[in-house]
């Protein structure tokens, strides 16, 4: 079954795929846009991160780890970022590489992979300049009387694909409508000027026929994706409060520079609400994982409680899911612990395909709720069988198959060591004799060794260079 995700540009459910699997080099490129690094991201912002995680987690699985590439950006300069460190009157990037440290130990502790390339703003700005020097060359973009260098919407008919913007509000406005020092009150700037008294020494120096400043917010993704990415990429994603106007200008930028399909498939996940509003640092609703952590819940809690509601719907936050999770996870780790301490009749080292329903739900535009409804009922099935009711056999399959279950979600559980029974000298014996006799193609006595060993208890696996000794169920 294919792995399959709503596309908002074209509003239906699309296959992921891989543009050519027959060519080894190619690999599938998937871009997150990333955090703003001026405070602590709250756990509105995670549930984001979270659910691109599970996504990054699924495409491995899908292509190989080896065959995705990720990439996801640091926004180290913008107005909030300025303006914290004019606030708290300490250079920027002191206050960009403090806020980065924090994410990463919240990324960390939350059990999220760490993207492939994690590129910065300012440390792209070259590539961003001449981005902008390619779209002010083709006509796309002209500088202002200010010396900020705007995007001319009018230059791009396309514009508003994605969020039907035109069908909307939004009327592309004249000239005279300016009042920004811009040709059209919905052109968006690519440079912005510098201006002592916002920007203090944050500028470098700008475009071709610009004056120095700083990039636009938009224009940031763009170049970082050309470079890291190429100029088609595969996958593209963020919260929905990205589609406009932040991903509506990325494609403006990349189709009218580059020429072609900037992103093959666009995803967006819904928001966390706190009491019905969007959670967010300017409202001052919101939860930071310390806060939490400091009430006494896990980050694994937290994790769980983020995917427990559909990603493209706006789910509530409460502390009451987060005692669900934490109890939720306290069951999952009870079966994984019985499931480990088993000691399977067969020796399966791939999955059976007794979670399969979880999977399906996964791959089905990203069914979290479904899929860890599916694993609880399959968890109960697995807790009947155990206590001697009838039903499908328990295999080292299905506890390779939880593993790999438990690594798209991304749960990391407790595991407390599997005691293992020691062969004695009398077995170690005869595995070594049937070894030899194996060895010497003297089946008939090596197959007589090995009943020997199951009358004993035993399982010899054996591997091209040597072989195991296995105590079978209920030895
Ligand atoms: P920012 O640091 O503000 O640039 O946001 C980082 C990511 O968090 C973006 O993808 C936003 O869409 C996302 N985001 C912001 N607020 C929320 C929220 N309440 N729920 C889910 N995602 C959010
Ligand atoms: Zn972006």
């Amino acid at each position: 079954m294919a792995l399959r995700l709503h596309d908002s540009l074209t509003r239906t459910s699309r296959e992921l795929r891989r543009p050519d699997p027959a060519d080894p080099q190619d690999v599938f490129t998937f871009y997150n846009c990333g955090p703003t690094v001026y405070a602590a991201a709250h756990i509105g912002n995670f549930r984001t991160f979270v659910i691109n995680d599970v996504l990054r987690r699924l495409l491995e699985l899908e292509f190989g780890a080896a065959k995705v590439k990720h990439v996801r950006n640091l926004t180290d300069v913008d107005d909030r970022t300025i303006g914290q460190a004019k606030k708290e009157q300490r250079p920027l990037a002191e206050i960009t590489q403090k806020w980065t440290a924090k994410f990463h130990a919240d990324c960390d502790a939350l059990n999220c992979l760490r993207p492939h390339v994690e590129p910065t703003a300012t440390g792209h700005i070259k590539e961003q300049v001449n981005m902008i020097e390619v779209l002010m060359a083709k006509g796309n973009a002209y500088r202002g009387a200010d010396g900020s260098v705007y995007f001319k919407l009018q230059s791009f008919p396309d514009y508003g694909a994605l969020s039907r913007i035109k069908d909307r509000e939004l009327k592309i406005t004249d000239a005279s409508a300016d009042s920004d020092h811009k040709d059209s009150v919905s052109d968006f700037a690519l440079w912005k000027a510098y201006k002592p008294e916002e920007d203090g020494d944050v500028k470098w120096p700008g475009p071709k026929g610009a004056g120095e400043g700083r990039p636009g917010w938009h224009i940031e993704c763009s170049a970082m994706i050309k470079k890291h990415l190429g100029d088609t990429i595969d996958l593209h994603t963020g919260g929905v409060d990205l589609l406009f106007p932040h991903h509506e200008n990325e494609i403006a930028q990349s189709n009218c520079c580059n020429g072609v399909t900037f992103a093959r498939h666009w995803y967006h996940s819904e928001h966390l609400l706190v009491d019905g509003t969007s959670m967010s640092k300017s409202k001052g609703n919101f939860y930071t994982l310390s806060d939490l952590v400091e009430k006494g819940y896990s980050a694994a809690a937290v994790r769980y409680a983020l995917l427990a509601g559909h990603p493209r719907k706006q789910l509530n936050f409460t502390l009451d899911s987060l005692h669900a999770a934490e109890s939720a996870l306290k069951s999952l780790n009870d079966l994984y612990e019985n499931l480990r301490h088993v000691t399977f009749a067969d020796y399966a080292d791939s999955p059976s395909d007794r979670f399969q329903p979880v999977f399906s739900a996964l791959r089905e535009d990203l069914n979290t709720p479904t899929a860890l409804g599916a694993l609880f009922s399959i968890r109960a099935d697995i807790e009947r069988t155990m206590k001697g009711q009838p039903g499908k056999q328990i295999t080292k399959g299905d506890l390779i198959a939880l593993e790999k279950v438990l690594f798209a979600f991304g749960f990391v559980l407790e595991k407390t060591p599997v005691p293992k029974l020691a062969a004695t000298q009398n077995i170690t014996t005869l595995a070594e004799q049937r070894w030899a006799a194996k060895q010497a193609k003297d089946f008939a006595p090596a197959d007589k060794l090995r009943a020997d060993l199951t009358a004993a208890g035993w399982s010899m696996l054996d591997r091209k260079d040597g072989y195991s000794l296995e105590p079978l169920k209920n030895n």
